[in-house]
This record gives structure tokens, sequence and C-alpha cells, in this order.
């Protein structure tokens, strides 16, 4: 049986310009990179890497949604179960 448990937690963020071409944007002129600039390139490339990987995640979670299992959140020890609250009736009198 083939298990694949993966983390899956980007929380960084990246700014930076090329110093030849600081209007270049990734997102807006994608891979029409001036003289081949090595530092646009990579630009482009980390902008394409996360394209990519947000679509095979939204692919994967598609594909698998009906086996995937998610993990439910830890409850603490010791701390007993909040009782559910009651609903309380209230009668409406005309
Ligand atoms: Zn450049």
């Amino acid at each position: 049986m083939l298990k694949l448990r993966m983390k899956l937690k980007l929380n960084d963020g990246v700014q930076a310009k090329c110093k030849k071409h600081p209007k270049y944007n990734p997102e807006k002129e994608g891979s029409n990179i001036k003289g081949g600039c090595s530092t646009c390139l990579q630009l482009w490339d980390l902008y394409r890497s996360k394209l990519e990987l947000e679509r095979a995640v939204r692919i994967f979670q598609r594909n698998a949604a009906p086996w995937i299992k998610y993990r439910a959140p830890r409850v603490k020890r010791g701390s007993a179960a909040a009782p559910a609250p009651e609903l309380e009736v209230q009668e409406l009198t005309p």
C-alpha cells in the first residue's frame, strides 16, 4: 500500500527585481525577456514554478477528493469535550 503524507505550507514571500530591467513583471510579460537576461529568466522560472505547483495541488485535490483524508485537529487530553449546547425552545403565544 502506498502512503503519501505531505505537509504543504508555503508561507514565504519573495520580492525581487532585475537591476537591468526593473519594469520586468513575469505575471504580465511572461517569457518575453529582453536579451535573454539571466536574472529576468530566474524571475520567470520562479513565477512559472509557483503556477505549476498551484495547478498540481488543484488537480490532485480534485482527483483525489473521494479518498483523500485530512487530519482532524488535535484534541487536548484532559479537557473533556464540552457538552453540546442545548437548544432552548420557546413557545410563541399569540
Ligand atoms: Zn533582466
